[in-house]
C-alpha cells in the first residue's frame, strides 16, 4: 500500500505538525489503497507564510521565464504519462486506458494552451494613443488557496496551478481528499522543474478542515475552487470577511438539444457523453431534450446504447466505465435512481443496484429515463453518475425555456443542421459554454459557468487574467522600458 504522508511546503516534502492519518479506498475494490495525512490550521499557516514570502520576488520575475517553468513542467508531466494515469485510475476509478488517454490528457492540453496563451500575452501594455505615458499592468493577484475535485484531477490542478504560476501568483493547492495521488506526483513534477521554493506548496486535508482554514486565511488574497455548489457557497461566505477574490467553478445540469433534424450521430454523441468517466463531470450532458418527432425513435436508441455500455474495474485495459469514487456517491445515485422510479418518470435502461457480475466495488449501473419532466428530481438536481434524463418537446421557445428552467449554467448542447436556428438558440441559452454539433471547444477556450455553476473562467488567457491584478499606471517613462 502506498504511504504519502507528507506535504508539499517552502520547496520541500515535511509531516503533518500533527500526524491525521486518511485512507484512500480504490472504488474499484472498495480496499484502502493509500494511506495519507489529513492536515490541520498549523499546516495551513506554514504554507501560506511560504507562499507569501515567494510572492514578491515571483511576481517580478520576467513573464518569460516564468512560462519557461511551465514548458519544464509541461515535459516532465509528459515522461509520467503511466505513472499519472495508474494513480489517477486508482483513486477515482477512471478505467485505465481512458485515465492515462483522456484524464492525464486534460492537464497536458491546458498546460499547453496556458503556455501558448502567455507568449502572446502583454503583461504590459498601453492604455492607447491618446495617453502615451499609461500604461497597464497585468500582475500575480497574490498568494491563492487551489481547492480541487476528484473528477477530472490534473484537469482542474493545471487549470489552476499553471495559470497562477505563469501569472505570477504563489500558491497553496489543496486536492481532493478523494484524489491526493496524482496531486502530489504533480507536485514532485513541479519540484524536478525546479519551481522556486514556496511558489507551489500543496497540503492534503479536507474540506472542512484545511479547506475552511486556507478560505478564511487573512494571508490568501484568491480562493479558485471546483467543485459542489454547496461547498461554493460555504467557501464564499468564508472568504467574505477578509474581502478575498472568489473563483467557482461548480456544478451544472446541462441540456442537450435534439431537434428532429439533428444528424443521424446526435443521440449517440450524447449518451456516450453522459456515460463518459460514469457521468462524474459537471458539463455532462444530463438532460436530454428531443423534439417530438424524433423523440421515440431517441428513446429506442438510448436504451439500446446504454444497455450495451460495459462497466467494470479500472485496473482493466479497455472501453469500458469504472466505479463511481465513493460509497457516499454511490449511494446518492442510488436514491436518485429509484426517486426519478417514484415520481413517475419512464426507466428504459438500467436501474438500482450493482450490473450484474460486480458485487464489489461502487459499480452503478449505466441508466436512463424517459418520459421525465423537467420539475423531476432527477431533472433539476446534479446526480454526477451514469444516469440520462430524457424530456420530450415541441418547440424551439419551449426547448429553450426547458434548458433555462434550472439553477445550474454550465454547458448546453445543440444538434441541429438548421444552422440559423443553431446560432440562434446558442445566444438564448444561458450557459458559459453551448456546444453544438458534436464539435468541442477550441484550443484555449474559456471554461466556466452562470448563476449556481459559478463565477470567473479557466483555460487560455481568460484563465491567466483571471489571477492576475490590473494596474493602471500613468506617467510612465517610455523612454526606458
Ligand atoms: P466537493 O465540493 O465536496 O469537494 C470539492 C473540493 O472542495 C474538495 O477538495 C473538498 O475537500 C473541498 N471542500 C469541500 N467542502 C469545503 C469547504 N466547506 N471549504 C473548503 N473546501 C471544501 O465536491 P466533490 O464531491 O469533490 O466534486 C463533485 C462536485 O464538483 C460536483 O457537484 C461537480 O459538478 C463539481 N465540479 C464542477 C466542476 C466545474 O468546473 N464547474 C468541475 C468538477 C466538478
Amino acid at each position: 500500500m502506498i504511504e504519502k504522508r507528507q506535504f508539499y511546503i517552502n520547496g520541500e516534502w515535511v509531516d503533518p505538525v500533527t500526524a491525521n492519518d486518511h485512507q484512500v479506498i480504490d472504488p474499484s475494490t472498495e480496499e484502502p489503497c493509500a494511506t495519507i495525512s489529513l492536515g490541520s490550521g498549523a499546516d495551513v499557516d506554514k504554507a501560506v507564510a511560504a507562499a507569501k514570502a515567494a510572492f514578491p520576488a515571483w511576481m517580478k520575475r520576467d513573464p518569460a521565464e516564468r512560462i519557461a517553468y511551465a514548458e519544464k513542467f509541461l515535459d516532465l508531466y509528459a515522461a509520467r504519462q503511466d505513472d499519472m494515469g495508474t494513480a489517477i485510475s486508482t483513486e477515482m476509478g477512471a478505467p485505465i486506458d481512458m485515465a492515462k488517454a483522456q484524464q492525464w490528457g486534460a492537464g497536458f492540453a491546458h498546460t499547453k494552451n496556458f503556455i501558448n496563451a502567455a507568449k502572446s500575452f502583454q503583461f504590459v501594455r498601453p492604455l492607447g494613443d491618446h495617453a502615451p505615458n499609461d500604461r497597464i499592468i497585468y500582475e500575480g493577484f497574490g498568494v491563492c488557496a487551489m481547492i480541487t475535485p476528484w473528477n477530472w484531477p490534473m484537469n482542474q490542478v493545471t487549470l489552476k496551478v499553471i495559470a497562477g504560476l505563469i501569472a505570477g501568483c504563489t500558491m497553496v493547492l489543496k486536492p481532493s481528499e478523494e484524489s491526493p495521488l496524482s496531486a502530489m506526483l504533480f507536485a514532485e513534477i513541479m519540484h524536478e522543474a525546479g519551481v522556486p521554493a514556496g511558489v507551489f506548496n500543496l497540503v492534503n486535508g479536507d474540506g472542512a478542515g484545511v479547506g475552511t482554514a486556507l478560505t478564511g486565511h487573512e494571508d490568501v488574497d484568491m480562493v479558485s475552487f471546483t467543485g459542489s455548489t454547496r461547498a461554493g457557497v460555504a467557501i464564499s461566505k468564508n472568504a467574505a470577511a477578509t474581502l478575498k477574490k472568489v473563483h467557482l467553478e461548480l456544478g451544472g445540469k446541462g441540456a442537450n438539444v435534439i431537434f428532429a433534424d439533428a444528424d443521424d450521430t446526435a443521440v449517440k454523441r450524447g449518451v456516450m457523453h453522459m456515460m463518459n468517466n460514469t457521468g462524474q463531470s459537471c458539463n455532462a450532458p444530463s438532460r436530454m431534450l428531443v423534439q417530438r418527432d424524433r423523440y421515440d425513435a431517441a428513446v429506442e436508441e438510448a436504451a439500446a446504447l446504454a444497455s450495451a455500455v460495459t462497466v467494470g474495474s479500472a485496473h482493466e485495459s479497455g472501453r469500458h466505465i469504472g466505479p463511481v469514487v465513493n460509497e457516499a456517491q454511490f449511494n446518492k445515485i442510488q436514491s436518485l435512481i429509484q426517486k426519478g422510479i417514484d415520481e413517475g418518470a419512464r426507466l428504459i435502461a438500467g436501474g438500482t443496484g450493482r450490473p450484474d457480475g460486480l458485487n464489489r466495488g461502487f459499480f452503478v449501473k449505466p441508466t436512463v429515463f424517459a418520459d421525465a419532466n423537467n420539475q423531476m428530481t432527477i431533472a433539476r438536481e446534479e446526480i454526477f453518475g451514469p444516469v440520462l434524463t430524457m424530456i420530450p418537446f415541441d418547440t424551439e421557445e419551449e426547448a429553450i425555456e426547458i434548458a433555462n428552467d434550472t439553477p445550474y449554467g454550465l454547458t448546453n448542447y445543440v444538434q441541429t443542421q438548421d444552422a440559423e436556428r443553431a446560432n440562434r438558440v446558442a445566444q438564448s441559452l444561458r450557459s458559459g459554454m453551448v456546444e453544438m454539433n458534436g464539435q468541442s471547444r477550441g484550443a484555449g477556450s474559456p471554461f466556466g459557468g452562470m448563476k449556481a455553476s459559478g463565477q470567473g473562467r479557466e483555460g487560455g488567457v481568460w484563465g491567466l487574467e483571471d489571477f492576475m491584478e490590473v494596474k493602471a499606471v500613468s506617467g510612465w517613462d517610455a523612454k526606458t522600458a
